[in-house]
């Protein structure tokens, strides 16, 4: 039996899974998706900031389009010390794409217009 707690809202529901990967203990079926995907292929979203050429701002927010393979956030961070935009930037433009070969991409999550 594996207990974990639900990070999918505030509520954080006290989950346990057994070795079938039954879950009991969660509100909606929001938890049992997060617990089977967390012990069978962990996911996760990274959010961050990356340096951008601009007279307003210095750092530009930016956030991965879908949650990336656990193992691969720690690169994908790495991949992001690499990066520097240049102003106009608008939310939503890829930052990079593909990052670490996941599939996923980086995206800009603020507008920086100069
Ligand atoms: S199981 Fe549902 S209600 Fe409970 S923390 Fe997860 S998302 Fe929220």
């Amino acid at each position: 039996m594996r207990e974990l707690i639900c990070i999918n809202c505030p509520r954080g529901c006290r989950l346990k899974v057994d070795d079938d990967l039954n879950v009991t203990g969660n509100f909606c079926p929001r938890g049992a998706i997060y617990a089977k995907n967390e012990l069978t292929h962990p996911v996760r979203t990274l959010t961050s900031t990356v340096k951008v050429q601009s007279v307003l701002e210095r750092r530009l927010p930016v956030k991965s389009s879908e949650p990336l393979p656990k193992e691969k956030v720690f690169d994908a961070v790495k991949e992001l010390d690499n990066v520097e935009m240049k102003a106009p930037v608008h939310i939503g433009d890829v930052v990079i794409a593909n990052v670490c070969n996941t599939g996923v991409n980086i995206v800009a999550t603020k507008n920086i217009e100069k």
